[in-house]
């Protein structure tokens, strides 16, 4: 299974993650990034979000 990875160094909460797949990211009320689903339900999303990311902090493992 595929598993969601953040470098919290690099994020720059742009929330673009967020944007694009709601269901696996959301920015807490401080701005750092949390993965509510580490294995997404829905892959595709994920890996928009993850090539979308202006940082580059997102990758799967
Ligand atoms: S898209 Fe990248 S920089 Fe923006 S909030 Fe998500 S992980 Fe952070």
């Amino acid at each position: 299974m595929t598993r969601v990875q953040v470098d919290r160094e690099r994020c720059i909460s742009s929330g673009v993650c967020e944007h694009v797949a709601p269901a696996v990211f959301e920015l807490d009320d401080d701005g750092v990034l949390q993965v509510l689903q580490a294995e997404p339900d829905d892959p595709a999303a994920a890996a928009e979000a993850v090539r979308g990311c202006p940082s580059g902090a997102l990758s799967f493992s």
